[in-house]
C-alpha cells in the first residue's frame, strides 16, 4: 500500500513522524522563496510546504511541473501549523506523480466556477470531485447504511429479485422492451411481484434495495428512467403496520444522517430537522378536498397531478400519509375494503414536494387477486407464474416502496432527482 493515511487521519499531535498521503494537485502556488502544494483527497485537504532554501532540487522540479489535479504521492514530515488545513502542513521528502491529468480540465472541480448540471453529468468523474458533490454520495451511503441496518433489526431479510422479466409489473406502458435472445422481454419496473412470491416461500419479512426501471417520457426533476427503489414486503401485518415502519424509517434515516453525517451536511450547508412521527394521516377524499379548496380541479378517482400534490403539501406542511384510495386508480394487487370495495388498502406517504412512498395491503385471495387482474384489462395468463403461489397457502400481507432519490432529494432539499444519482438515466442522458 503507498499510503499510509488519509488526510483527517494525521493530526499536529504527530508533529516529527512521516507519512505518505495521496491524491489530487488540488491547488499549486508558487511565492518563489516557498512554494504550497494543496492536495486533496477523499477525506480533506492536506497543505505541502516546499521551503526553497532546504528543499530538495528534484522534489522542487517535480512539484513545479505538476498539472492541477494531477495524482500525487506526498511523502513528508509532519509539521504542526495552526493555519493549515486540520492544523498540521507536510515538508516533503518525496513526491510522485502516479497519474498525470491533462490540461485544460472539462470542468472545474474547486467551486470557484460554476458549471451547468449537464457539462457536470458529462464529466461525472470530475464533478465527484468537488467536495459538494461527494457530500451528497456521502450522504446517499449514510442513508442506504442506516435503511439495511434498520430493517435487519426487524427482522427482514435483504432479497436480489431479477431485473429481466417477461411480463409487466401492473400492466402499462410505462416498459423498455429489450431483446432476450429469441423472445421479448422487459426491464422490471418494480420487484413487487418477485417480493410478493417471498411472502408465499416464507421468508415472512423481505427487502430489497434496486433499481427500476420505467419508460415514460417524462422529463421533470423528480422522474428518472432508472431509479432506486427501497421495497419491503412483510407477512401477517396490514396496511397501518407497514406504514408504521415507513414513517419510524424516515425519521431513522434522518436522525442517523442528522448524527453521523455532520460533517457533508455542513458542506452542503443543510440542517435537517428530524420528521415527527406518527406522520399525519388524510384520507384521499380529505386530500382531495383540500386541493380543491386551493383551486385545484380535481374530481374523486383522479390520480393527483403534481400541482395538488404541491398544492395539499403546502396545506400540510411536513411528511403525511394519504390513505384509503380509489381502487381503480391503484394497480390489481392493492386489497379493496370488504364493506366498501371502490376503495382500498393502499396508501401513499409523502414529502410535501412529492410522493415518496407507494404502499398496501395486498389481496391475498387467489379467486379476488385473478378477478382484479381481468378488470384492470390484463391477461392472467401473463400472471401466471405470480398467482400459482396464491393457490398453494399465501399468507395477507402488505408492503411498500420508496424511490431511495427521492427519500435523499427531500432530505437535502435538492431541486433535480439527478444531482442524487452517480450516472442518471432520463430521455437524452444515456452516457456515461
Ligand atoms: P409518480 O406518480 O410520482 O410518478 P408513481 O406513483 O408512478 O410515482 P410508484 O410506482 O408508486 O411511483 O413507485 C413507488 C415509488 O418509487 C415512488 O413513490 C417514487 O418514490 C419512486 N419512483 C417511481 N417512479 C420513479 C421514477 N421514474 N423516478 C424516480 N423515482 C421513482
Ligand atoms: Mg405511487
Amino acid at each position: 500500500m503507498i499510503r499510509t493515511h488519509y488526510s483527517t487521519q494525521v493530526t499536529s499531535e504527530m508533529n516529527g513522524t512521516s507519512v505518505t498521503i495521496c491524491g489530487w494537485a488540488h491547488e499549486i502556488r508558487d511565492l518563489g522563496g516557498i512554494t504550497f502544494l494543496v492536495v486533496r483527497d477523499r477525506e480533506g485537504l492536506v497543505q505541502v510546504t516546499l521551503f526553497k532554501k532546504t528543499i530538495d532540487k528534484n522534489v522542487l522540479e517535480v512539484v513545479r511541473n505538476l498539472s492541477r489535479e494531477s495524482v500525487v504521492a506526498v511523502t513528508g514530515t509532519v509539521k504542526k501549523e495552526a493555519k493549515a488545513p486540520n492544523g498540521y502542513e507536510l515538508v516533503p521528502t518525496q513526491v510522485t506523480v502516479l497519474g498525470k491529468a491533462d490540461s485544460p480540465l472539462p470542468m472545474d472541480t474547486t467551486g470557484k466556477v460554476d458549471a451547468d448540471l449537464d457539462t457536470r453529468l458529462d464529466a461525472r468523474f470530475m464533478d465527484m470531485r468537488r467536495p459538494r458533490t461527494q457530500a451528497i454520495f456521502r450522504i446517499r451511503h449514510l442513508m442506504l447504511k442506516s435503511i439495511r441496518e434498520f430493517l435487519d433489526q426487524d427482522g427482514f431479510i435483504e432479497i436480489t429479485t431479477p431485473k429481466v422479466v417477461a411480463t409487466a409489473t401492473e400492466g402499462g406502458t410505462a416498459l423498455f422492451p429489450i431483446t432476450y435472445f429469441e423472445r421479448e422481454a422487459f426491464l422490471n419496473q418494480s420487484p413487487q411481484l418477485f417480493k410478493q412470491l417471498m411472502m408465499s416461500g416464507g421468508l415472512d419479512r423481505v427487502f430489497e434495495i434496486g433499481p427500476i426501471f420505467r419508460a415514460e417520457e417524462h422529463d421533470t426533476r423528480k422522474h428518472l428512467n432508472e431509479a432506486t427503489s427501497i421495497d419491503i414486503e412483510a407477512s401477517y401485518l396490514d396496511n397501518e403496520d407497514v406504514m408504521v415502519i415507513l414513517e419510524n424509517l424516515v425519521k431513522h434515516v434522518y436522525s442517523t444522517v442528522a448524527e453521523k453525517g455532520t460533517k457533508y451536511l455542513e458542506m452542503l450547508g443543510v440542517v435537517i430537522t428530524v420528521p415527527k412521527t406518527p406522520f399525519r394521516r388524510i384520507t384521499y377524499d380529505e386530500a382531495i378536498t383540500i386541493a380543491r379548496d386551493n383551486g385545484e380541479k380535481i374530481e374523486w378517482g383522479d390520480d393527483l397531478s403534481t400541482e395538488s400534490e404541491h398544492s395539499i403539501g403546502k396545506t400540510i406542511g411536513e411528511h403525511y400519509f394519504i390513505t384509503d384510495w380509489p381502487t381503480k386508480i391503484k394497480p390489481f394487487y392493492a386489497m379493496p375494503y370488504e364493506d366498501k370495495p371502490e376503495i382500498c388498502r393502499a396508501f401513499d406517504m409523502m414529502h410535501p414536494r412529492m410522493e415518496l412512498s407507494s404502499g398496501a395491503q395486498r389481496e391475498h385471495s387467489y379467486e379476488l387477486l385473478k378477478q382484479r387482474i381481468s378488470d384492470k384489462g390484463l391477461n392472467p395468463d401473463g400472471f401466471e407464474f405470480y398467482l400459482k403461489a396464491f393457490r398453494y397457502g399465501m399468507p395477507p400481507h402488505s408492503g411498500w416502496g420508496v424511490g431511495a432519490e427521492r427519500l435523499l432529494m427531500t432530505m437535502l432539499g435538492i431541486e433535480n432527482i439527478r444531482e442524487v444519482v452517480l450516472f442518471p438515466r432520463d430521455r437524452k442522458r444515456l452516457s456515461p
